[in-house]
């Protein structure tokens, strides 16, 4: 089968997202790979689409048992025969396992990297049809990265005793150039493809806000929030006592996690929270790594963490499935202090020597600086985030706690139709392209020379936006460029019409832009809040959702993610057809859960027509 139609089948998904398309290209053609993405942005795919589509066995080398899980369950429901190999499993479940693997029964197999030199491993190994090895958090390896696991060490070796060398990719989110080198070097990667996309998640809502009492701000953002899933983190044990304990006071499913937790109660409270039986998790940062919770839709700091790094990281597990998602962190000073006591004091990698141990710390607390800086800035959010992993950004997102109340986003879709018609129009009179202050004159009506000899005021879109002013069209044009609808040529820098222009010029795809607010609500159209979602039906799926999840023994995002459940709200589908278009209903939940929801939405639309 085609990958686009795997993807559609298995997944549910009907277009890859930014990187996926080349590193599962370059997989399946038999390249190594290395994808840097953020967090949420589907690096699992890259490993388990090849995984499907070439001969033999993926193994997937991950460094946490709750993750391989985790992932193997949703790949079971996805109906594709998966397996883990951990120290979970008892002696006689790790003999089944190795005989379905060598009778060819799995596709992916997750292992942990210490079971890479077992010797029952190594001979097991030995047998196998290994196509594909995949490296997940590949930055486990580099001892710069915030979480260098000396077990990583072990792959290299590992790879060199296979009969053959498979294809190997790695994967992680972390985005300094330094780790980056690390993981290509140490894993001796050949001749990687690498792709590193960009980090924005434009779903994330970021706010710093510095409270006089942190427990009043946190009950009152929660307050908001009622019916929603989401994470505290605080930066000590205690303080995760303390905040779980007054959550739980105040009325909360509220649920903790911390090292110092024996580990069944550690695994049964992230039970509870993975399967909504808790709808608040306080924890440290112990917790997260492998978390794999789509629909989590906040992450509140209760206090500052030590890094941009780990923020991003710890945040970014709000809105995987692409729904919007709140990151808060609520900032004191005290937080600067204990996080550097933290560093000073910590002695999180005892395999470490000396000098090693003083080079991390140097760097910890430079990384602490730039910390703090994200808590003082007064400029965009995301842009400082952005900035500091070394990727563009516009000045002002829109969607942060600096930039909101600023921003409008408002539907230029008309402005939009006029632009790309003039540049149409022009050519066809003309018989070539021209420059962006042509297009942008002849569209304000301008009586300069030039245009009027070119006899551009005889067109049908001279004048059309005569009311506009020239850097309103200008900053217009470049958003249309920006969004792939205009393209510059370089040699002479004319604009030409891309092929994705038809989409708003004959089939009325809608075209949104940040706009500053303006003082006086003159020509530009009221804002235009991209929802449409109904929220009554919303609610009778989520419920239905759960009702599936409990009868199947699952956690309720892996029957389908809140994105999911929110286009099935929008789409409304009434036909298995339909219902299949929905983004993230693949074919085996289709056939598992299709007649249920299409019940429950008929029967929305029913009573809704009385
Ligand atoms: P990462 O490992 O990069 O943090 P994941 O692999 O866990 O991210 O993917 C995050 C979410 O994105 C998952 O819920 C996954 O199903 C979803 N996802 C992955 N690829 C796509 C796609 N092409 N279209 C829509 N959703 C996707
Ligand atoms: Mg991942």
């Amino acid at each position: 089968m085609e990958k686009a139609e795997l993807l559609q089948r298995v997944f549910g998904y009907s277009g890859f997202r930014p990187g996926q398309e080349e590193l599962i290209d370059a997989a399946l053609a038999g390249r190594d790979v290395f994808g840097v993405m953020p967090t949420g942005g589907g690096k699992s795919m890259c490993y388990q689409l090849p995984a499907l589509m070439m001969p033999g066995v993926t193994l997937v080398i991950s460094p946490l048992i709750s993750l391989m899980r985790d992932q193997v369950m949703a790949l079971k429901a996805a109906g594709v025969s998966a397996a883990f190999l951990n120290s979970t499993l008892t002696g006689a479940q790790m003999q089944a396992a190795y005989r379905n693997l060598l009778s060819g029964r799995y596709k992916i197999v997750y292992v942990a990297p210490e079971r890479l030199d077992y010797p029952g491993f190594g001979s097991v190994a030995e047998k196998l049809n290994i196509s594909f090895v995949a490296v997940d958090e590949a930055h486990c390896i580099s001892q710069w990265g915030q979480d260098f696991r000396p077990s990583y060490l072990r792959i290299v070796q590992f790879l060199k005793e296979l009969p053959r060398r498979p294809v190997v990719g790695a994967f992680t989110a972390t985005a300094t150039e330094e780790v980056r080198r690390d993981v290509e070097r140490i894993l001796e990667l050949k001749d990687p493809l690498r792709v590193v996309t960009g980090f924005d998640r434009p779903n994330l809502y970021f706010e710093v806000v510095q409270p006089e009492f942190k427990d009043q701000e946190l009950l009152r953002l929660l307050a908001a929030r009622k019916r929603k899933s989401g994470i505290v983190y605080c930066a000590t044990r205690k303080k995760v006592e303390n905040v779980c304990q007054m959550l739980c006071d105040h009325g909360y499913a509220a649920t903790r996690y911390h090292a110092g937790l024996p580990d069944a109660e550690r695994s049964e409270n992230q039970e509870d929270f993975l399967y909504d039986r808790k709808t608040v998790m306080v924890a440290t940062n112990a917790f997260g790594m492998g978390i794999d919770k789509s629909n989590v839709s906040f992450v509140i700091h209760y206090n500052m963490p030590k890094s941009i790094e780990a923020y991003y990281q710890e945040a970014g597990r709000a809105g995987r499935d692409g729904a919007e998602a709140d990151c808060i962190l609520l900032y004191s000073g005290g937080d600067v202090q204990t996080a550097r006591f933290l560093i000073n004091n910590g002695s999180e990698n005892e395999e470490l020597d000396e000098v090693q141990r003083e080079a991390v710390r140097q760097q910890d607390l430079k990384r602490l600086e730039a910390m703090v800086g994200y808590c003082k800035t007064k400029s965009c959010l995301r842009g400082y985030i952005l900035e500091y992993f070394g990727q563009k950004h516009p000045a002002l997102c829109g969607n942060c706690g600096s930039c909101k109340g600023e921003f409008d986003q408002v539907d230029i879709t008309r402005e939009a139709q006029m632009i790309l018609s003039c540049v149409k129009r022009i050519s066809d009179k003309l018989g070539y392209y021209v420059g962006l202050s042509t297009v942008a004159r002849t569209l304000r009506g301008s009586r300069d020379k030039r245009i009027l000899e070119l006899g551009l005021d005889q067109i049908s879109t001279y004048g059309l936006l005569k009311d506009r002013t020239r850097s309103d069209i200008h900053a217009m044009i470049d958003h249309l460029e920006a969004e792939g609808y205009l393209l510059t040529e370089q040699e002479h820098q004319t604009l030409r019409l891309t092929q994705a222009a038809g989409e708003v010029l004959y089939r009325g795809k809608t075209v949104t832009m940040l706009v500053e607010k303006p003082q006086e609500v003159e020509t530009i159209q009221a804002v235009q809040k991209v929802t449409g979602e109904d929220a009554e039906l919303l609610d009778a799926l989520k419920e239905l959702r759960m009702e599936l999840a409990k009868k199947g023994n699952i956690p309720a995002f892996m029957v389908f993610s809140n994105a999911t459940l929110i286009d099935m709200s929008k789409k409304k589908p009434l036909t298995m057809g339909q219902f299949k278009k929905v983004s993230g209903v693949g074919e085996i939940k289709a056939a598992w859960y299709g007649t249920a929801f299409l019940k429950c939405i008929q029967r929305y639309m029913d009573e809704g027509r009385e």
